[in-house]
């Protein structure tokens, strides 16, 4: 089997196929593993590359997919629960804490909007009614009859209950219970701040899964920063017989009969396969308008329903993203790790508008140098407002546009700019360059309004020998949501192939 790249969603899969007996090979491109979900060091601060609030560690039921991945490979990660999840800080002096505790959110919502007490109830209850469902049955691939049967014989009702909530998109259930303009407002951005849509385009399955994990599961940082969910898989990987090789950029699948058989690297070496599994973005990894000119796989092998695909889905923007070391004097008392910030509702979707902030070192001090912590923060930025610039533009609007970011968290931060350390600056071009993703995009996005996560694709594609795993596939975006691209992938890749256990997991 080949995987090819180590994001979460390919190393799940390739570790699970482990499990499963399977010989299995991961192809990286870059140095280490773990793609948007890694870590990097520099000067004594270990920086997350990307994802930071991290859901899927929770002990109980069926959606802690980073908690249960580790362990089938023999691996945990020591993690601190974080008390809040995050705190918002919108128009108008709106401010919001999302606590652990749900009782102790729901009160802070009440006390916030009380003519809307009930309706705030009623929607996030509706988010618990979709949790339970997919809390309560093993997670696995959608695409085998097999695994659809039993899983409906041993939980009927939340099947049933799953099933009715595919179709919809959050905005419709929230306007359902609540009238209050600015309210509805604050439930955009809930959505915003991981699906990086407001609640109209935002499939309710997953704002069920956020919604409710938060307060269930809860948030937990993995001690040593987030990179090490992804060193652990490798190890799990590599204790069942599974490799890794790193600086290895797959340049094509190879395809003989109309079937994926193998994979050629850059520097023209080919190795084949039973499978082949890519952890590229569909973008990267099938032509079409718009795309790089190095797809993994060219036009002609490109299969139609991609095409639907594109037309349906697109790319969201990248981001600007600051990796900040400061002194830890310019930390408020108290605050929080996670915080969202926006000045002008009229901003929420557009070019650098919200600022998600992390400062991973408040749960996790090993993180930073004695008497220092770490400020990540990133805004939302198209790749075209970078391109076509002569290298002295590049740098120059580079450092006006971090310089901007820092004079605007200077709300949260006062004192910031004075109190920085070290500094690294990456721009759409940084994460396309460094994560292999087209444009750098976050994930994709719906281009029309979509019945929900209906019409996401799942692992299988029209190419025979040739799965897609990671956010774009189902159900989209997040470490635990290509966790669960992982399971599925490996689950189909094992009905296929004859390798999969009869009963389901525990
Ligand atoms: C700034 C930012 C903040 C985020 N915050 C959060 C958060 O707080 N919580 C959360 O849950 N999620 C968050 N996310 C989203 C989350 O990180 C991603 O959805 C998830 O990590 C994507 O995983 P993936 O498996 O799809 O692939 P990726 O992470 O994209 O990894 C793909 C891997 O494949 C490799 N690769 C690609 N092409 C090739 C090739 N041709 N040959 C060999 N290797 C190749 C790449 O180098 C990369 O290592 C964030 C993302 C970003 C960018």
């Amino acid at each position: 089997m080949i995987v090819i790249g180590s994001g979460i969603g390919g190393l799940v899969t390739a570790s699970q196929l482990a499990v499963k007996g399977a010989k299995t090979l991961v192809l990286e491109r870059y140095l280490i593993p773990g793609g948007s979900g890694g870590s990097f060091k520099r000067d004594g601060y270990t920086f997350d590359v990307g994802a930071s609030m991290i859901f899927g560690f929770g002990e109980h039921g069926h959606t802690n997919l980073l908690t249960r991945a580790l362990a089938d490979v023999g691996q945990s990660c020591d993690t601190v629960p974080d008390p809040v999840q995050l705190e918002y800080h919108l128009p108008d002096g709106l401010t919001m804490q999302v606590d652990r505790d749900y009782g102790g959110f729901m009160d802070r919502m009440a006390a916030r909007f009380p003519h809307e007490a009930k309706g705030i109830r009623a929607f996030y209850d509706t988010c618990w009614q979709v949790f339970r469902c997919l809390d309560a049955m093993p997670l696995l691939s959608l695409e085998d009859p097999a695994y659809l049967a039993k899983v409906f014989f041993r939980a009927p009702l939340a099947c049933l209950g799953l099933a009715r909530w595919l179709p919809f998109n959050v905005g419709d259930v929230a306007r359902q219970h609540i009238r209050d303009e600015e309210l509805l407002r604050l439930i955009d951005m809930e959505c915003f701040c991981w699906s990086v849509m407001p609640a109209d385009r935002t499939p309710m399955i997953n704002a069920g899964m956020v919604f409710s994990d938060r307060h269930a599961g809860g948030i937990n940082y993995p001690k040593g920063g987030v990179g090490t969910i992804a060193e652990k898989l490798v190890a799990g990987l590599q204790s069942h017989g599974g490799e890794i090789r790193y600086r290895s950029r797959v340049t094509d699948v190879i395809i003989e009969a109309g079937q994926a058989v193998g994979v050629r690297l850059a520097d023209g070496e080919e190795l084949f396969a039973r499978r082949v599994v890519s952890n590229a973005t569909r973008w990267d990894t099938f032509s079409g308008d718009g795309s790089p000119s190095t797809t993994l796989v060219d036009a002609d092998h490109t299969p139609a329903r991609e095409a639907t695909w594109r037309r349906r889905y697109q790319p969201s923007s990248s981001f600007l993203s600051l990796h900040l070391g400061v002194r830890a004097d310019v930390i408020p008392n108290g605050l929080h790790c996670h915080h969202l910030l926006l000045e002008d509702w009229n901003e929420l979707e557009s070019e650098q508008g919200v600022i998600f902030v992390s400062i991973p070192s408040l749960l996790d001090p090993s993180l930073a140098p004695e008497g220092r912590h770490i400020v990540h923060t990133f805004t939302m930025s198209e790749i075209s407002a970078w391109s076509g610039l002569s290298p002295a533009q590049y740098k120059a609007k580079k450092e006006a546009d971090a310089a901007r970011l820092i004079e605007r968290l200077e709300a949260l931060l006062p004192g910031l700019e004075a109190a920085i350390e070290l500094r690294e600056v990456g721009t759409p071009r940084t994460h396309r360059r460094f994560l292999g993703r087209m444009g750098g995009s976050y994930g994709p996005i719906p281009s029309m309004r979509l019945p929900g996560l209906l019409p996401m694709p799942f692992n299988r594609t029209g190419l025979k020998g040739l799965y897609c795993v990671g956010d774009s596939c189902f159900p989209g975006q997040g470490l635990n949501a290509v966790a669960f691209s992982g399971y599925a992938c490996s689950h189909r890749i094992g009905a296929d192939l004859g390798l999969n256990a009869w009963a389901l997991p525990a």
